[in-house]
């Protein structure tokens, strides 16, 4: 189980629920709808859902709200599942709204029996015209005042499949002229004939997620349902349904502010669009704010909780900028990624003086205390990065140049003596001199140089491709979401012709490296079998603590 240390007005308000003796003890509930794949955001979901239980002693169910069978599936579901395992979180029960259909149709009777529901015969357009406005109260519906027999007898034929889709519906009984939009008799029952991923047919009527929910929570003993901020307004009806039913104790609905990131899509609806669209590969595509893509991006699961506590969970509505997210990333990879060595793009260095072959040390990663060394074969050919030397060196260049010198990453001290230009005047070969009492760790050579430049071994690396992400977002603004014109369609770029290590061919899929001097990028392996390394998150932090 993953703990990550957290302060925040919910936990106040939970204390202060146990400490007065309210509640005996906590439990909560994550509670996705199974009609798509987990994003970051439900990350913070699960930190509040989870964590609070955690902190507590408590327990936290995973709770399928699937009360929309005509968006969900199974396929979902099991995704979900798989995300949270792999976010770190475990619950004490797996429950679905389905569970208790029964149950919730039983208290819709009994509602009707107390004349707090009834049945509507007017479609939902007519519904939505009579609610009212802000400053206006809403009308009654002409079949508001319909006795308990009837609206019983009506009730039980909708759900014995006697009326069409959306002819009837069953409503609360409120107030229409509540200053809450939500208390306007609000319909609590639909009919819909809906194949339902767990119950199948046997239902043609199917709750409201307002009118479930609250019940859902009472069964599963919920003591604490924390929800996002767009459900604030639904607090009332969520009360109402409690009280009226005589819930005790009642759960107690706590709102915070959803996570929100700049230059990305977050909410499920447009994950689903840039999936069906083709924009992206898929749910799990490495550019995707999905769990699932970020865990093939090679994102570390502590570094999705470690961001979420430090963005905090409050209940005001914010948004975060992009490169606090890589912060996380950057700060957790750079602790526990291998460092490694790849030539994104090669150009040829021939040590002219250097016969044979030999091992050099290298740090497997430099932060940690007595980090363990691998070893690196030198030899005489290299490919070093193209940038990495000019004809036309600006002031301070620290890299290689004619006449100058760098040392080659765990090495040697090289001088470039010589050039060889193609056809059109392009570099194509760097000739050098190696010195051979400047090996490092070793280096007698008393030879004073500035740069270190990385380097792989021609005569043994390995082939790769490289692919390099950038936001799906040009414009950072978080606003309606609607993408087309925003979208930067060059978000992936594929680079071929990379030289590498045989190291990092030789490491499991999945593994993270930080390529040095690059970025950190995940060893995967293509369909045809070649080494690839995707990126993850560039070495350079931008972002600035304010
Ligand atoms: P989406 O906006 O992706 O459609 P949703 O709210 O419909 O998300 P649900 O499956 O209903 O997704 O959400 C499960 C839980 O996660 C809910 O309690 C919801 O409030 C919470 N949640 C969803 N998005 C965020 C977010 N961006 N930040 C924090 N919590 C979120
Ligand atoms: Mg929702």
């Amino acid at each position: 189980m993953t703990e990550i240390e957290t302060t925040n007005f919910i936990e106040q308000i939970v204390k202060e629920d146990l400490e007065e003796g309210k509640v005996g003890g906590v439990q909560t509930r994550f509670p996705p709808e199974p009609n798509g794949y987990l994003h970051i955001g439900h990350v913070k979901s699960m930190l509040v859902n989870f964590g609070t239980a955690l902190k507590f002693g408590g327990k936290c169910n995973l709770f399928f709200d699937d009360t929309n069978p005509s968006k969900e599936k199974t396929e979902f579901v099991d995704a979900i599942r798989r995300d949270i395992e792999w976010v770190g979180y475990r619950w004490a029960k797996e429950v679905y709204a389905s569970d208790f259909f029964d149950v919730i149709y039983d208290y819709a009777e009994k509602l009707i029996h107390m004349g707090k529901a009834f049945v509507c015969d007017l479609s939902a357009e007519e519904i939505s015209a009579s609610r009212g406005t802000l400053t206006e109260p809403g009308k009654e519906s002409p079949y508001r005042n319909r006795t308990a027999e009837e609206n019983l007898r009506l009730f039980r034929e909708m759900k014995a499949g006697k009326y069409p889709d959306g002819s009837k519906c069953l409503r609360a009984k409120i107030d229409m002229a509540s200053p809450n939009i939500n208390l306007r008799d609000p319909v609590i029952y639909r009919i819909l004939r809906a194949t339902h991923h767990r119950t199948g047919d046997k239902w043609c009527i199917y709750p409201m997620y307002d009118y479930a929910h609250p019940i859902c929570d009472y069964l599963q003993g919920v003591t604490h349902s924390l929800c996002t901020l767009e459900f604030e307004d639904h607090r009332p009806l969520y009360d109402w349904v409690g009280i009226t039913l005589g819930f005790s104790p009642k759960p107690r609905q706590i709102e915070f502010a959803r996570l929100n990131i700049t230059n990305t899509v977050m909410s499920k609806r447009y994950l689903k669009k840039l999936v069906e669209q083709g924009l992206v590969h898929g749910w799990d595509d490495p550019r995707m704010p999905t769990i699932a893509g970020l865990r093939n991006r090679g994102i570390p699961p502590k570094a999705l909780l470690s961001f979420c506590a430090a963005a905090g969970i409050c209940k005001a509505d914010s948004v975060c900028e992009q490169s606090y997210l890589e912060h996380f990333v950057r700060d957790e990879l750079n602790a526990s990624a291998e460092r490694a060595m790849a030539v994104v793009h090669p150009l040829k260095m021939t040590i002219v003086n250097y016969e044979g072959e030999e091992e050099t040390e290298f740090a497997v990663n430099p932060t940690l205390e007595n980090s363990p060394v691998r070893k690196i074969l030198f030899g005489k050919n290299l490919y070093i990065e193209e940038e990495d030397f000019s004809l036309a060196p600006p002031p301070k260049y620290n890299r290689l140049k004619e006449g100058g010198y760098v040392r080659l990453k765990g090495a040697y001290i090289v001088r470039c003596d010589e050039v060889v230009k193609d056809g059109e005047g392009n570099v194509v070969e760097v000739r050098c001199t190696y010195i051979p009492e400047s090996r490092s760790n070793h280096d007698t050579s008393g030879l004073k140089v500035r740069g270190t430049i990385h380097w792989v071994n021609a005569d043994r690396c390995v082939d790769a491709v490289v692919k390099n992400y950038e936001c799906l977002l040009n414009d950072a603004a978080y606003d309606g979401q609607d993408f087309d014109e925003r979208m930067n369609r060059e978000s992936e770029k594929v680079i071929e012709g990379v030289k590498a290590e045989p190291y990092l061919a030789a490491a499991a899929d999945g593994t993270p490296f930080q390529l040095l001097r690059t970025a950190y990028y995940k060893k995967c392996t293509e369909a045809n079998g070649k080494l690839c390394l995707s990126f993850i998150v560039s070495m350079k932090d931008s972002y600035k603590k304010s």
